[in-house]
This record gives structure tokens, sequence and C-alpha cells, in this order.
């Protein structure tokens, strides 16, 4: 799951070495030479050349995923793919014939149900070679590092490197939420949440295990769909891969706290189906404090994450809510249902109106509103509200109710 970039010394040896391999993927294109049932079989896209153990369909499949793939992330970093990628994919590798591998550590690492993908650049262009392991993703993860490698010359630290080859193996057109193994959602909720500050300057190396991965995917996610963070990443990483003077603490440093909550947040939540975009922190909201008596409406979505009242509080305040209006829990669902939520569902997704006290970059445990009625505040901090939904299921959410707070006399 790594990416190896040989740097040529001169024009000459670049050049050397990227002819051979023209000359050998030129051979690839000729699979009638080779009898059949022989390993590897050869198949071609418009953009790769597959060498494999897998069937002709299975190796069709493969190619359309990675010439989607390729779709979207050549728009996204803004190049055309440039060259065709070579890969070797096998599913029994103990059955290839000696020298069907031209590397031996790309034997190695499909041995070992991984991959890698050896780039010789020379400048800013590559020519990059992919082994992969036949098992879901490994050849996407590590086409992504061969898009990079050909296209830019570098594939970029091994946080961003290795977080965006994990992007691009989940990649859908469009598609904003979380859709990842469920092992990766495992190790992260069951591990203790790494921090921000190891993910992006320890000097874990590339290919090092598949739990790092799913850190730095993780990262990659939130920066890449959440609204406070998405207008800067593209650019950072676009600086990153055309090797200009850019960095993660420049772009991102005057933000650390905000990120470090939100990426905290996300990783406590994780779950197949969330939606970092509907979950974005309000960091520019003002709170203040209410007086005794007065009252203050606002709306609140039912498919957001927590959103701010604007009310700042202290700890044993009590505050009487009216709350009119309806929402939904299931844009399919006939049946709306008001702040007070619905008995008998899950209590983790039951349409209640339940708050959070915000303070110091933490966030308290939640506590429960309702539709009417008063309630007591847990501690000092600003008073965030929220739908009570399953957090892999928002983006199903329908409808805005109106909260009336009045603080207590
Ligand atoms: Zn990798």
């Amino acid at each position: 799951m790594s990416s190896c970039i040989r740097r040529g010394t001169s024009p000459f040896f670049a050049a050397c070495l990227v002819l051979a391999t023209v000359v050998n993927s030129a051979s690839a294109q000729a699979p009638t030479a080779v009898p059949a049932g022989a390993i590897p079989q050869d198949f071609r896209s418009q953009h790769f050349v597959l060498h494999t153990d897998l069937t002709a369909a299975e190796a069709k499949e493969l190619l359309e995923k990675l010439e989607y793939m390729l779709g979207i992330i050549s728009v996204y970093w803004q190049k055309p793919p440039k060259g065709i990628i070579e890969c070797y994919v096998a599913k029994d590798v103990a059955k290839w014939p000696a020298g069907s591998i031209p590397d031996d550590y790309g034997r190695q690492k499909i041995a070992r149900r991984e991959g890698v993908t050896v780039s010789l650049v020379l400048g800013n262009e590559g020519k990059s070679t992919v082994y992969a392991s036949a098992e879901g993703g490994v050849a996407q993860h590590e086409a992504v590092h061969a898009y990079c490698a050909q296209n830019f010359g570098t594939t970029g630290p091994t946080w961003y490197s290795e977080g965006m080859a994990e992007m691009g193996q989940y990649w859908r057109k469009g598609a904003l939420d979380v859709q990842v193994h469920e092992y990766v959602v495992k190790h992260i909720r069951e591990s203790e949440p790494k921090s921000l500050n190891a993910i992006v300057n320890s000097n874990e190396t590339t290919g090092d295990s598949w739990e790092n991965y799913a850190w730095r995917w993780a990262l990659c996610h939130l920066l890449a769909s959440n609204s406070n963070y998405a207008a800067s990443f593209r650019p950072l990483g676009l600086g990153i891969l055309n090797q200009k003077p850019v960095s993660f603490e420049q772009a991102y440093g005057h933000m650390a706290n905000e990120i470090s909550f939100e990426y905290l947040f996300f990783l406590q939540r994780l779950c197949n189906g969330f939606r970092n975009d509907l979950c974005a922190w309000d960091w520019k909201r003002k709170f203040t404090a209410m007086a005794p008596g007065t009252a203050r409406t606002m709306p609140v979505q039912a498919g957001r994450g927590f959103q701010p009242t604007g009310v700042l509080v202290k700890v044993g305040q009590s505050y009487d809510v009216n709350c009119t209006g309806t929402w939904k829990l299931d844009k399919k669902s006939t049946k709306p249902m008001t702040a007070a939520g619905e008995e008998g569902t899950k209590p983790e997704d039951d349409g209640k109106l339940i708050g959070a006290i915000f303070s110091d970059f933490q966030l308290s445990e939640e506590f429960e509103i309702g539709a009417t009625g008063s309630f007591s505040i847990p501690s000092d901090g600003q008073l965030f509200v929220r739908c009570r939904s399953d957090w892999g299921s928002l983006g199903d959410n329908t409808g805005t109710i109106t909260v009336k707070l009045t603080a207590a006399k």
C-alpha cells in the first residue's frame, strides 16, 4: 500500500528506463501470443494495462473501476492522465511463473496481500508500475499513487499521499457520505484517537500499516468534505503535487484547534453514511448571555449535526423551551414528529431535541431538551442543539423546527 519513488539522476538514466518500460507495455499489447490459461493474462483499457490472474470478467470490472476513479481524480487534480499505468494484479501470486513480475519487492508486497507503486521520476514526470493484491481496493489505492507520480513526479508527504490514495479507492461521484470498509470503521472507533500532530508531523513512512492509513484517510476525508476546510484543501493538495512551497501548517496552522476538535468529533462518531458536510461546526456564530425572563427563537434543522443557539449559558441555569413545527427522520416516512421525538424508536435515533455545551474545544455529554418544558444547564459554555438522529443517516432527515428559549427569572 505504498508508493516508492526512484528518482532519475540524469536525463539519460531516466530516458533509458522509461524507454524500457514502454517496450514492455508494448509487448503486453499482444495478448494473442499468450496461451490460453497462462498466467498472467493481459488486458487493456484507455489508461491501464493490466497483467493479472483475474478472469476476463473480473479484469474488465477492475479496469472499469480504475478508469472511473482516474476520471474523478484527474478532474480533482486538474491534470488529464499522462501515459499508461502498468499494473500487476494477482489473486494467487504463488501460481505466477518466476520472472513474470519484474520487481521482486512488488512480488513480495503482493504475496503479503498488499501493494506498492514503483515510480521512476525525473523532474515533475514519472513512469509508474503498480503491484497489487487483487483484494478489495488495493489496486485503486496504488493507482492513485501512480497517477500522482506520472503526472506530477511526486505523491506528496505521507499523510497526504496515503490519505488521498485511500480516498481514491472509495471516491464516488457527487457522494459526500463516508463509505469505507467496516474494518476501518471498527479500528477507528475502537482505538485511542491519533492527534492531528501525530498524523501530519510524524516520521511515519509510507507502507507502514493499514491502521495508520485509516487515520490519514479520516483526516483527508474531513478536510475535503467539511466546508470549514474544504476550500483550502484542494489548493493545498495542488500546491503539494505541483511542488510549491506549501504545507499543512501554512494552510491550517491558524485553525489547528478547530480542526482537532472536528477531527475528534468525526472519529468518535465515524460510521458509514456519516456526512462531514452536514456536521461542519459553526465557528463564526456569536454567543451572548440571555437576561432572565427574556426569550429568543431559532430554527433547528433535522438534517444537520449540532447547531448553535447563540446562547451563552452557565451551570445550573434553567430555561423554558417551546418548540413549534415538525421534522422527519426519513424522507420516505410519512409521519412527521415534533421535537419531543417518538417513543419506541431506537434511543439514538428518536427525533428528540437534544443539547450539548461547547467550551474550550470540548463538547459535553448530550442532554435531553424535548419540545416543551424546562431544562437545566449542566456546565458553562455555548449551547448547541440538534435533532437526535443516527449519525449515519443525517442526510435522510428533513424539516426544521423553531425553538423558543426563555431564560428563567
Ligand atoms: Zn499507499
